[in-house]
């Protein structure tokens, strides 16, 4: 038997990474006030249709729906963003002059074609900011995305942002849209097609190069945004200069998902192929009202934390090897120090060992294979007089240590 297609078993060089960003953002997040919450993987389909929009691809064809033994209509949830709101909604967590901060990681499920980098169970680590539709909610809290990832150094990464407007402007753009499209209607792709008549703005996003290239004339939405809304994207914009966020206008940005008014964004990376996304989000002032909840703006993003840790993976970022590897001279020696070992890593230290004891010689290479940082030797004469003679695995320097003080010395070694 096999893992079902488009799924994976996270292995511990994956943990290890998905780990560091997630114990990372814990921490980072936390300094912007930023608590987690945990909803369910499952919730009833409507949440999704009402939330995301039926037009979308995630819900007009990538979503895992089916009935339960009540009957009811469930979905695995394809994004948290409509989750969280229905929480919100649902704990009554905001009420008129309050600024909620939450955060979330976890499994995310759509019924995609599974390639690099896209697959039907993956991992999202997002924040949510519900309360405030001023400007400077979206600059801080892209900015608490940008300070994050910053310390990977990861290379040609790319901030992208645009204003997709709301309910005052984006209809005249729709409109506009709609008449210019018409004359090439019969060259676009199905698809498109089908988005013109249901959701026209979501042809900007067509990943087909023929429909692409026709929309290089078209005009872009910043043309028809009201005074209002350029005003909030050029105080995003200034924010972000002020704060020395590089970031790239890209006026068809309109990402995949209904919901987002004003301020739209993707950090995208020239190091993942296609799929080039590692993030996207914005701001949504209407989806909290939309789900039945009271006037809430809000703004926020989701990380993909598969293509993250793919990214920190070719960056050479990988698990550390254990503190400790002991090698001991006869087999019966390592049953002997079996309580002092337990004590050491009682102490903290992460200890291990080859348990067939074989020779210096494979025991040694087992320690290197293991990317150890010490190796402690114990033969004869150290077994006699009950010493370690401690090796330092990156440099080869060496020094003999009676077993009591092994803790102490590493622990003082890497203060
Ligand atoms: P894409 O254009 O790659 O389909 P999207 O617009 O559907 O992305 P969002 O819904 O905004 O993506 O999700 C945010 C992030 O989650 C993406 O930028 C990506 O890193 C990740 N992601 C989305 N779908 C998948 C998937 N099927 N497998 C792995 N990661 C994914
Ligand atoms: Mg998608």
């Amino acid at each position: 038997m096999k893992s079902v297609k488009g799924t994976r078993d996270l292995l511990p060089r994956d943990t290890y990474l998905f780990q560091q960003l997630e114990q990372g953002a814990l921490v980072h997040f936390a300094r912007y006030g930023f608590r987690e919450i945990r909803t369910p993987i499952f919730e009833e389909t409507q949440l999704f249709l009402r939330g995301i929009g039926d037009e979308t691809d995630i819900v007009s064809k990538e979503m895992y729906s089916f009935e339960d033994k009540g009957g009811r209509s469930i979905t695995l949830r394809p994004e948290l963003t409509a989750a969280v709101c229905r929480a919100v909604i649902q704990h009554q967590l905001v009420g008129p002059t309050d600024i909620v901060k939450l955060m979330y990681m976890g499994p995310m499920f759509r019924y995609e074609r599974p390639q690099a980098g896209r697959y039907r169970q993956f991992y999202q680590l997002g924040v949510e900011v519900f309360g405030s539709d001023d400007p400077l909610i979206d600059v801080e809290t892209i900015e608490a995305l940008m300070s994050f990832i910053q310390p990977y150094g990861l290379p040609n990464l790319e901030l992208i942002v645009n204003s997709v407007g709301d309910s005052t402007d984006r209809p005249a753009y729709l409109a506009y849209l709609r008449e210019a499209l018409d004359d090439v209607r019969d060259q676009l792709c199905n698809d498109c097609q089908t988005r013109m008549v249901r959701n026209v703005l979501r042809v900007l996003d067509c990943k087909n190069e023929n429909c692409q290239s026709l929309f290089g004339e078209l005009r872009p939405i910043s043309d028809f945004l009201s005074h209002e809304n350029r005003q909030h994207f050029e105080a995003v914009c200034n924010g972000l200069s002020q704060l020395g966020i590089p970031y790239r206008l890209n006026p068809k940005l309109v990402r995949g998902l209904d919901y987002y008014t004003k301020t739209a964004f993707e950090l995208v990376s020239g190091d993942l192929g296609a799929q080039s996304a590692v993030m996207g989000g914005g701001r949504y002032d209407n989806l909290v009202q939309t789900l039945g909840g009271p006037a809430t703006p809000a703004f926020g993003w989701a990380m993909g934390l598969d293509r993250m840790a793919s990214l920190l993976a070719a960056r050479g970022m990988e698990e550390k090897g254990p503190d400790l590897f002991l090698v001991f001279g006869e087999r019966s020696w390592l049953d002997q120090a079996l309580p002092w070992i337990v004590k050491l890593r009682h102490q903290g230290l992460e200890v291990t060992y080859d348990l067939r004891v074989g020779s210096f010689k494979s025991q040694m290479k087992r320690a290197n294979r293991e990317n150890a940082r010490w190796t402690g030797i114990i033969g004869t004469a150290e077994w006699a007089n009950g010493t370690v003679s401690m090796k330092h695995m990156a440099t080869s320097e060496q020094t003999t240590l009676a077993r009591e003080n092994v803790a102490k010395f590493i622990e003082e070694q890497h203060a």
